[in-house]
């Protein structure tokens, strides 16, 4: 059967590469998933019966559109719009939007692949999606976004919809482009569909606690890794990578649950401040003034500015979190890491260590919070803010967080369990990856077969 097994996987993900060749990143994420899944096709050959890889692994529909905006200065732009519906096994198509000059359909189909899996472990009823443009966001006025937004989803609304699918943020879409995003939504459609977006401002139908969802789940996840290795972030010394809102949020927890978190970053840059960040001036340069994270040495004179992005890796320290993009960590970072005696990682962005980094990780023994499992938090209070835009009750800060926290503690229950089930003890990367795989499987067993 595990022969079987392993000539079904090869055969796939043979094919795989030969329609995909060009697809570096998506074969990334799909190669790192099928690695895991030898054993689940060992115990279960009716999945291969059924063809279920190949299914999972072909997007339901990979929808890109032209969005042509005028800049300042009356000048028409022209990007390419991307949403890629991957799985609706499990509810409506969920996750994010990008924009970033880097987006292009490897991009985003390595990251609605990603989605699937992540959105069946937090147990809510969300498929799997994303989308997003190479529209450069940086330095772009208020107004060009605005017009950048309305454009886009002048395209989009067609296709999406609160039981169909539901875009949030990602990289470069915060609470400002889903404001005017929700806005040109609701002008086209006339209906006030709350629910078609996520991440929206708790002033108008969004969720207390979504914003701070990813960081805080992050370090959730960390704490029960911890917990289980009989430690905790009590006097411990964190490097979080990035400054956006995973990353800023990530570090308020880490500091609330007693870490030091020495070091951050932008992607011309990282700070390191010995004494410990002071988050309000990070708040106040990223979240009031929009500023590059260097202004950082203006309020705390002690701290340092290092241009390049690796860096940041080369500052010892227990635990890290990376919260910046995919692949920040390769294996080289990854072995200056461990000579450093790092303990633990929580992946808070999308697949930041590349294979070589994360078998590093795991052969050094270091515990390692999966990107699925770990960043998890911020899709599942997506979900949430489904529910309450759905019944028109909201919930306090508290009762979201509290919830959060539940979800955060049974991903990583359910993929430890899973690890050991299919004998992989301790490894959180094949267990998340086949805790959310089997729901989605057995969900399209029943289904019938499209
Ligand atoms: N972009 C986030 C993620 O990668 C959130 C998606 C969502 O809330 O739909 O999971």
């Amino acid at each position: 059967n595990e022969q079987l097994a392993k000539e079904y996987v090869d055969g796939v993900f043979e094919q795989l590469k030969q329609q995909n060749g060009h697809q570096a990143e998506f074969l990334q994420a799909a190669e790192e998933i099928f690695l895991s899944l030898v054993p689940v096709f060992t115990q279960h050959p009716e999945y291969i019966k059924a063809n279920i890889l190949s299914r999972i692994v072909e997007p339901d529909r990979i929808i890109s559109f032209r969005v042509a905006w005028q800049d300042d200065n009356n000048q028409v732009q022209v990007n390419r719009g991307y949403r890629v519906q991957y799985s609706n096994v499990m509810g409506p198509y969920k996750g994010g939007l990008r924009f970033h000059p880097s987006v292009n359909e490897s991009i985003i189909k390595f990251l609605g692949f990603e989605q699937i899996f992540k959105n069946a472990l937090t147990g809510q009823p969300i498929g799997g999606g994303k989308g997003g443009s190479n529209f450069d966001p940086k330095g772009k006025s208020d107004s060009e976004i605005m017009r950048f937004c309305q454009a886009f989803m002048t395209e989009l609304y067609r296709h999406i919809g609160p039981d169909v699918d539901v875009p949030a943020g990602d990289i470069g879409v915060g609470g400002r482009e889903i404001g005017y995003l929700w806005g040109q939504y609701k002008r086209i459609t006339k209906a006030n569909e709350s629910g078609v977006l996520t991440g929206k401002n708790p002033v108008y139908g969004g969720s207390l606690a979504r914003k701070e969802a990813t960081g805080y789940g992050t370090v959730y996840f960390v704490n029960e890794m911890l917990k289980d290795a009989n430690e905790s972030f009590a006097g411990k010394t964190v490097v979080v990578s990035g400054s956006g809102n995973v990353s800023i949020y990530a570090i308020e927890k880490a500091q609330e649950f007693g870490a030091k978190v020495v070091a951050c970053s932008d992607s011309s840059g990282y700070v390191y401040d010995a004494d410990g960040l002071d988050l309000d001036a990070i708040k106040e340069i990223k979240e009031v003034k929009g500023d590059r994270i260097s202004t950082y040495v203006n309020y705390r004179p002690n701290a340092t500015f290092t241009e390049g992005c690796t860096g940041i890796w080369s500052i010892p320290c227990d635990i890290a979190l990376p919260c910046a993009t995919q692949n920040e960590i390769n294996g080289e970072s990854a072995r200056t890491l461990i000579a450093n005696g790092v303990k633990a990682i929580g992946e808070g962005a999308n697949m930041p260590s590349d294979l070589e980094a994360i078998n590093e990780f795991l052969e050094a023994g270091v515990l390692f919070g999966p990107a699925k499992a770990a960043n998890a938090g911020g899709v599942a209070v997506s979900a949430l803010e489904m529910a309450q835009d759905s019944s028109r009750v909201f919930w306090s800060f508290e009762e979201v967080d509290a919830k959060l926290h539940q979800i955060m503690e049974n991903i990583y229950a359910e993929s430890k369990a899973a690890a050991e089930k299919y004998g992989y003890p301790g490894n959180l990367v094949v267990g998340a990856n086949i805790a959310g795989f089997v729901k989605v499987a057995d969900g399209l067993l029943m289904e019938g077969v499209y």
